[in-house]
């Protein structure tokens, strides 16, 4: 029997290596913020002329310009690069289980519009939910005053399972409103702009990427935890999706054999201890099996407004059941970190979402109860950081999903020719 696989690699021929140069050289340009023609050809490892012809063409295109002279060489001034932000705008829009976030922006996420409305989202059905987003669109759309054809496109984050390279979402569990949906043919058909689409834990490993913390990083893991838990596993600068579009369920790991059953049909699922509603499930169920705690007092008596954010106050006060909760989170963390950096050993484990108001109380506990699990390895081992982007990962990585067409995609780069 065969093994289905190929390494078969397509050839390349000399117009699309000229739109693969574009895309680099264009990454780099934004990487740097500001950087002078010789600079560029050092760091792509581009010959000068061919950096000369491309920088031409894209400042004649209006997507890169001249920011003024550098610092002198050799008593000559060179002029430094930088993109043009203003040139085209992004639209970037998060479904979720409570709300749908939008934003639209330039390409350096510096004049923004920010949207969010909580009457449709993912608990939602789709019929409603989809002429909401189209309204929220068209609403930023017509805030902003842009000529629609300074529109790049749409980036569509939403929890999976999805197809990212189709565009279609797969009925996420507990959403029966959401049949299968093929949002990217919908909203290109209804609003005409190229839109992609991808879960919320790889657009927030992107964004991390382009934005936050993990700049430097080519190899790391991306662990989402916010209403479920998702992970975005990025593996040489390249999200990993597996072979059906579904790896990176980290919060779907079984750490305890005969624990309870989660949604998805399997027991003991990490999601089961970390995501915030279990921790604050567990605090409320201890209050109301006696325990006296800060938290009712802080929610003055409504059990129903326990916020993660509340309990992780009440343990920095030394409250008990808060710190018992926190406990609970912290080892099962641990165990899934643990489990991340022995399967993939990554250079960082990131840690996004909601718990960052969580990091003063459980960082030095968290790295050194890993460490203490983990594998024997060298000198060298997997960092843990917290976001930079919190909660706004996601939204950036939507955001960050049409600008990645832009560094990688050099057919979007054709288009652009065409658009301007
Ligand atoms: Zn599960």
């Amino acid at each position: 029997m065969a093994i289905r696989g190929t390494n078969k690699q397509s050839g390349r021929n000399l117009s699309d290596i000229r739109l693969i140069n574009r895309s680099v050289i264009f990454r780099t340009v934004r990487e740097a913020g500001t950087i002078s023609r010789s600079d560029l050809a050092r760091q792509t490892g581009l010959n000068p002329a061919t950096i000369t012809h491309i920088t031409r063409e894209l400042l004649n295109q209006g997507l890169i310009i001249e920011a003024g002279p550098g610092k002198s060489r050799g008593g000559r001034r060179t002029a430094l690069l930088q993109i043009n932000a203003q040139h085209a705008y992004i639209i970037a829009v998060r479904l979720s289980r409570h709300n749908i976030q939008s934003i639209l922006t330039d390409l350096n996420l510096e004049n923004v519009i920010r949207r969010m409305i909580t009457s449709s989202s993912l608990t939602h059905p789709a019929d409603i939910s989809i002429p909401a987003m189209f309204d929220l669109i068209e609403s930023m759309i017509l805030e902003s005053g842009l000529d629609r054809n300074k529109i790049l496109g749409i980036g569509i984050c939403a929890p999976g399972p999805l197809d990212a390279h189709k565009g279609i979402l797969y009925e996420p569990p507990n959403f029966p409103g959401w049949p299968r949906t093929p949002i990217r043919e919908i909203f290109e058909t209804k609003l005409g702009f190229p839109t992609f689409l991808d879960n919320d834990a790889n657009a927030a490993a992107l964004a991390e990427k382009l934005f936050g913390c993990a700049k430097d990083l080519e190899n790391y893991v991306y662990i989402l935890i916010e209403d479920g838990v998702g992970g975005g596993v990025m593996i040489n600068g390249d999200i990993y999706r597996g072979e059906f579009d579904v790896a990176g369920e980290i919060g779907h790991m079984t750490i305890e054999i005969n624990g309870p059953q989660c949604d998805c049909g399997n027991y003991g699922c990490l999601e089961l201890y970390i995501s915030p509603d279990s921790v604050e499930d567990r605090v409320r169920q201890a209050i109301l099996n006696g325990r006296s705690s800060l938290v009712e007092d802080l929610v003055q008596g409504d059990l129903d407004k326990i916020s993660f954010d509340l309990i992780v106050q009440a343990a920095l006060e030394s409250d008990a059941v808060a710190v018992d909760a926190i406990q609970i989170f912290t080892d099962a963390l641990t165990v899934g970190i643990v489990n991340v950096i022995n399967s993939f050993d990554p250079e960082a484990v990131l840690l996004g979402g909601k718990i960052g108001v969580a990091k003063e109380l459980i960082y030095e506990q968290l790295k050194q109860q890993t460490f203490q699990r983990l594998m024997p390895r060298g000198e060298k081992g997997a960092s843990i950081h917290f976001s930079e982007l919190n909660s706004d990962a996601p939204i950036i990585g939507a955001f960050s999903l049409v600008l990645q067409e832009l560094f990688q995609n050099p057919a979007f780069h054709a288009n652009l020719d065409m658009s301007y």
